[in-house]
């Protein structure tokens, strides 16, 4: 088990993260929810000895002190991070990419069954294990960036939110990738915007607000709890913020009521600017199309009529201005039934008494200069 006690981070002056305390149980997905600078990315960079800041507080997996240890070392210990942005090699092919991910002394032995287990996991890898990975799509990328990080033989998984910059289908791709990667055995621990779909495949979920963890419970109490609704889930009160009472542990005894406000504007997602999930917004909208009136409206049928009378009269416009010309053959020329709409222009222009008769049109023709080139025996020609 992943455990986090106490975690603080701070660069310089600037407090990032206070006192975070958080588990991660193996085959576990959990998710940590927040606005953005809140601290997240923070919190998962400190458990893989990454980050810049000042670092504080105990990070172990299985009993095993990993606070102190350099990146290289946490990964030894089985903690495998798919940075933001993926950070992949976009000038390595799909399989050195995923090769590179196994350089570990804990995974060197398991090369082969790891890649097959990753190719297990993503079969569209399969086929493209020589392709050069930044010509891939971002969802294809992500699962490169997954991919690499299980080729560590990771006992915990952490994402920074993996599902940036992905569409509602991929998102639901990967999200259900996820569960399989969960269903290995492997503990995750993500950072997520996409609330609703990151809830839906998680174990359990805690909100981090303002450096600190205000929140924490099973991922399907989170999704119907008024508060996580209405600052994440797009539930009609984002605009309201909406407070919780800290988790009944001792280490959060000292906090009382905490605001949880909705993310900030500078990088919502689309999801919360619409108040709902965007691939519930386009099944939405395709099951008002199928249940719209099949009949066509009474104006719109005469307009229809309308725009057919007027392409009619073109055509004959058309053909009677060849006739007149008489330059070119002329081409054969059905008249276009008229409808009988009382609302279709009248056929000014018409001599004809009946509707299906064709429209004659009187046209001046114009005198027709016509050149002739004297050649050099006198003759003329035609130019
Ligand atoms: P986002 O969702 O926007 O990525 P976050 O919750 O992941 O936000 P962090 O990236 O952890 O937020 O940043 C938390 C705070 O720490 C922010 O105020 C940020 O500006 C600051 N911060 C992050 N990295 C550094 C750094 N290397 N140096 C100085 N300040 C930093």
């Amino acid at each position: 088990m992943l455990e986090i006690r106490d975690l603080s981070v701070a660069y310089g002056k600037h407090q990032a993260l206070e006192g975070a305390t958080l588990r991660v149980n193996p085959g576990e997905i959990v998710v940590i929810l927040g606005a953005n600078g809140a601290g997240k990315s923070t919190l998962l960079k400190a458990v893989s000895g990454i980050c810049e800041g000042k670092v504080r507080g105990s990070v172990t997996l299985d009993g095993h002190q990993l606070d102190s240890l350099p990146a290289d070392r946490i990964v030894e210990e089985g903690i495998a991070l798919v940075p933001e942005g993926r950070g992949i090699f976009g000038d390595l092919t799909v399989e050195e990419n995923l090769k590179l991910g196994a350089y570990p002394e804990r995974a060197k032995g398991d090369e082969q069954a790891n890649l097959d287990r990753v190719f297990a996991l993503f079969p569209k890898l399969i086929e493209r294990r020589r392709q050069v990975a930044r010509t891939m799509s971002g969802g294809e990328q992500q699962m490169v960036a997954i991919g690499r990080a299980m080729m560590s033989s990771p006992q915990i998984l952490t994402l920074d939110e993996p599902s940036l910059g992905l569409s509602p289908l991929l998102c639901k791709e990967l999200f259900q990738n996820l569960k399989q990667v969960r269903a290995l055995g492997i503990g995750i621990l993500m950072v997520e915007q996409n609330a609703k779909q990151s809830l839906a495949i998680a174990d359990r979920g805690y909100l981090l607000e303002n450096t600190r963890i205000v929140h924490e419970g099973e991922a399907k109490a989170l999704m119907t709890d008024p508060a996580v609704q209405a600052a994440y889930l797009g539930g009609g009160g984002a605009a309201a913020p909406a407070t919780h009472s800290p988790p009944p542990s001792s280490e959060k005894e000292t906090l009382t009521k905490v605001t949880v406000r909705p993310p900030s504007r500078r990088r919502q997602s689309a999801d919360v600017l619409v108040g709902m999930d965007l691939s519930d917004l386009v099944a939405k909208a395709g099951e008002t199309a199928k249940s719209a009136p099949k009949v066509k409206a009474a104006p719109m049928a005469a307009a229809e009529a309308r725009q057919d009378d007027i392409k009619a009269m073109l055509k004959e416009f058309e053909i009677a201005a060849a006739r007149a010309g008489q330059s070119r053959p002329l081409p054969d020329y059905t008249p276009v039934a008229r409808s009988a709409s009382p609302a279709a222009p009248a056929a000014s222009a018409s001599t004809g008494s009946s509707d299906d008769a064709p429209v004659t049109i009187e046209v001046y023709r114009a005198p027709r200069v016509e050149v002739y080139r004297r050649r050099t025996n006198g003759d003329f020609e035609r130019d």
